[in-house]
């Protein structure tokens, strides 16, 4: 207790920066959200849920088993929805999160309708509620699952108080296509990357176990392959080969279920000519059947609906029947829409459904509401909701997160941190430097942007007495030419202040020409990463490109901070320093700072490759060796094919050493575990992170594989001239593989090589062989 007695007081004296904090914080509120609850005897759930479902009626069911968004700035549209609701027609909301309103409609369903039984609220808290985390990617780049644990403690805690009980998150989506706009909201194009910060997702969302106090239910999503869309278009169909989808798009998902997610999302798209919303192979075959799923499967919104609209379903009803018999078990109905399972109680008389089927589907549903403790404690507390919204531990937890996120990608001639911290006169230039909205990037909509740190403001407070910081937008992020979904309708607007371009370049420039170091932010806006935006470009948008020319040519050091979550083509531009910041979330700023000033050294990692420009989409790292593997790199007659920066990149204010790769046993059989280590050295002068890679390619055998799958991370903070030793075990299952000629995993007698070091390219290299006793 004493601990977080110090934190929050340092949190609130705006102390200087302790960069371990979350993980003690983390531990501590898991104690105290979870010390007073045990898990729920499941005998006891059974029973509770048996005795419900033999009073419920058709219509009853049906409505249990429909989820509608109340999007309270609609209000004819909210008043229908809450008429169905205090109807027993909906057993679960969307989109409200304000505790006033979240109390009084869970009053309506408690107390006016015939069960009483509670509503399960869900919401969109994808990284962070009122203190948002950095986005999604950008916790994958910081290749600690420590982080996104922390981060999701908090944002369940918040969740959690306000009267919230499920978030939809996290999205397990590999992406390897950058024009896809979600790619933000997942982990990039690795599954084992992917899976370990899922797992890590699933355990912070959900706590100890399902129904842990101040935690809430983890929904991985979209099930399966939605990253993998043509084009990069959102919503676009997906083909897959099994291949992919066993080895590349399924793990993540199975790795999350095994750490006990509670509900799962399917996704809107066509698999392979099925919309994955109907399709039974995928919902039931492998979720339930193979992995053993427990939990419930909700629609994406309108997905069942959307059957109908796919011309897969003949009609509404249809859709209806066929979402419910693949093994959905709750529809998020369409925002302004039709629901397909409202039909339900129809094609049950009709014998289109069978009742067993709806009655697992109620049941699934009603056991979460019970393992969440609905039923005994339904309201919300309401200072306790302010308390927690406020809590000032919570800005640590997003500050420390925001360090350890961002990756520095260029620093010619160290010219960072020393630049910074050395000026006494810093230009801050970009349309995203002052933009409290971007900076915390897509899906947040509780944010307060008074309480955001801007890169500008964090800058601000940290330089010395007497350093002066001039700052210009320069340009304006322009809009995009179809608007978002986001950007208006049942989603609060937001607006971003318009320069004159024709003047504020040259002003730009002129602070420029006058400061011993620039600060430049560029980037995308927030609405132009996320759902529904996918572009076919990776240009920085508007006349951003121009602005970084004009202020390079000043000939004065420049450093450029990138707000963005997939890889920009800054052509020929070379300032000296180039960071990734994300989208850095409300402490931001105040984290950027930090790094600039140098009391923290970067030490995140690209969790994607860094293709030079949009004609390579898509490359990965992880590609088969071919029969023309010398070629690799000329594979394009115009430019290199190599990309700008590989997978697991990224530079330290510090410089290691990777030595002494070792393989415990030089042959293993069939099923044994492999251990290795390397040992890591920290050769600079002072201390900062470094991140272990462990990367292996299986030489022969079934299948061809990759010349390089990464199996095994961490990061590390040394001291000056440390040493650690970095201990792998690679597990059989990390030699095991989906073969599409056996149709089944299979660990082959082979050759493995094994790579270390700090990214994809890692040089330092031993073997180990497979072979039966
Ligand atoms: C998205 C989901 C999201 C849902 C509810 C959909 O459009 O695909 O990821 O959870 O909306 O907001």
């Amino acid at each position: 207790m004493t601990k977080l007695k110090t934190l929050r007081s340092a949190a609130l004296a705006g102390a200087a920066i302790i960069t371990t904090l979350s993980f003690p914080f983390a531990a501590e509120a898991q104690r105290r959200s979870t010390s007073s609850a045990t898990p729920l005897d499941e005998a006891a759930v059974r029973a509770k849920v048996d005795a419900l479902l033999a009073q419920m009626t058709p219509e009853e069911k049906a409505g249990q088993i429909t989820q509608y968004f109340d999007f309270t700035n609609t209000p004819e549209e909210s008043k229908r929805v809450v008429a169905e609701m205090a109807a027993a027609r909906a057993g679960s909301l969307l989109f409200v999160n304000d505790p006033v309103e979240l109390d009084r409609l869970q009053h309506i369903a408690v107390e006016k309708t015939r069960l009483k039984i509670p509503l399960l609220f869900g919401y969109d808290v994808i990284h962070g509620l009122r203190t948002i985390m950095p986005v999604p990617i950008a916790v994958a780049a910081s290749w600690d699952p420590k982080v996104a644990e922390a981060g999701q403690t908090v944002a369940a805690a918040e969740a959690r108080a306000v009267g919230l009980h499920w978030t939809f998150a996290p999205m397990l989506d590999i992406a390897r296509d950058p024009r896809w706009g979600r790619i933000i909201e997942g982990a990039g194009e690795d599954p084992y990357l992917g899976a370990a910060m899922g797992v890590a997702q699933v355990r912070g969302f959900q706590g100890a176990y399902l129904g842990s106090r101040s935690h809430i239910i983890a929904g991985p999503k979209h099930f399966v392959g939605y990253g993998a869309s043509l084009g990069g278009r959102d919503y676009d169909e997906v083909n897959l080969s099994d291949s992919e989808l066993w080895n590349v798009y399924l793990p993540p998902f199975k790795a999350a279920i095994d750490a006990g997610a509670g509900n799962v999302m399917s996704a809107y798209m066509g698999l392979n000519g099925t919309p994955a919303s109907g399709n039974h192979w995928l919902l039931t075959d492998v979720l339930r059947k193979d992995w053993g799923f427990k939990g419930f499967v909700v629609s994406d919104a309108g997905a069942a609906h959307d059957l109908l609209t796919h011309e897969f379903a003949r009609d509404n009803q249809d859709a209806g029947v066929r979402a419910l018999n693949a093994g959905m078990d709750m529809e998020m109905a369409p925002p302004f829409g039709i629901s397909a399972f409202k039909t339900l109680p129809q094609s049950l008389a009709e014998g289109k459904v069978s009742q067993t089927r709806m009655d697992e589907a109620v049941r699934r549903v009603l056991e979460a509401k019970v393992r969440m403790g609905l039923f005994e404690r339904p309201y919300v507390d309401l200072k306790e909701a302010q308390r927690v919204l406020n809590d000032p531990a919570h800005r640590i937890v997003a500050r420390n997160a925001a360090e350890r996120t961002a990756v520095l990608l260029r620093n010619e001639g160290g010219l960072l941190p020393s630049a910074i911290r050395n000026a006494k006169s810093i230009a801050v230039i970009g349309p995203l430097a002052d933009s409290a909205r971007d900076t915390v990037g897509p899906w947040v909509f509780d944010q307060k942007d008074k309480e955001t740190v801007t890169v500008l403001a964090g800058i601000k407070a940290k330089a010395a007495r007497g350093v002066r910081v001039d700052f210009s937008p320069g340009v304006n992020i322009p809009n995009r030419m179809f608007k978002s979904i986001f950007e208006d309708g049942p989603h609060p607007a937001t607006t971003r202040v318009q320069v004159d371009e024709a003047t504020e370049i040259d002003r730009a420039v002129g602070l420029a020409n006058n400061a011993d170091v620039t600060v430049m932010v560029l980037g995308e806006g927030w609405s132009q990463d996320g759902e529904q935006a996918s572009r076919s470009s990776l240009d920085l948008p508007g006349r951003q490109q121009e602005l970084l020319a004009k202020v390079i040519a000043t000939g004065k050091p420049v450093v450029l901070l990138l707000m963005s979550a997939r890889p920009l083509d800054l052509k020929d531009a070379r300032p000296q320093a180039i960071m990734d910041i994300w989208y850095p979330g409300s402490q931001g700023g105040a984290a950027a700072a930090n790094l600039l000033f140098g009391d923290v050294s970067p030490g995140g990692k690209l969790p994607y490759t860094w293709v030079r420009n949009i004609g390579q989409i898509p490359t990965i790292y992880s590609h088969l060796t071919t029969h023309q593997p010398k070629t690799f790199g000329e594979r394009y007659w115009n430019e290199p094919s190599a990309p700008t920066y590989p997978f697991g990149y990224g530079l330290s204010y510090s410089t290691f050493a990777f030595s002494n790769l070792r393989v415990g046993k030089a042959s293993v059989a069939p099923g044994e575990a492999v251990p290795v280590s390397v040992d890591v050295k920290n050769t600079g002068s002072r201390k900062a992170d470094e991140v272990a890679q462990l990367y292996i390619h299986q030489r022969y055998g079934t299948a061809a594989r990759p010349v390089r799958e990464l199996k095994g991370f961490e990061r590390v903070t040394l001291a000056p001239g440390e040493t650690r030793t970095v201990q792998f075990t690679l597990s059989p299952k990390d030699l095991t593989y989906w073969a599409s000629s056996t149709k089944s995993f299979v660990q082959d007698e082979t050759t493995f090589d094994v790579y270390a070091g700090n990214d994809s390219t890692a040089a330092l290299a031993a073997t180990f062989e497979v072979r039966k006793p």
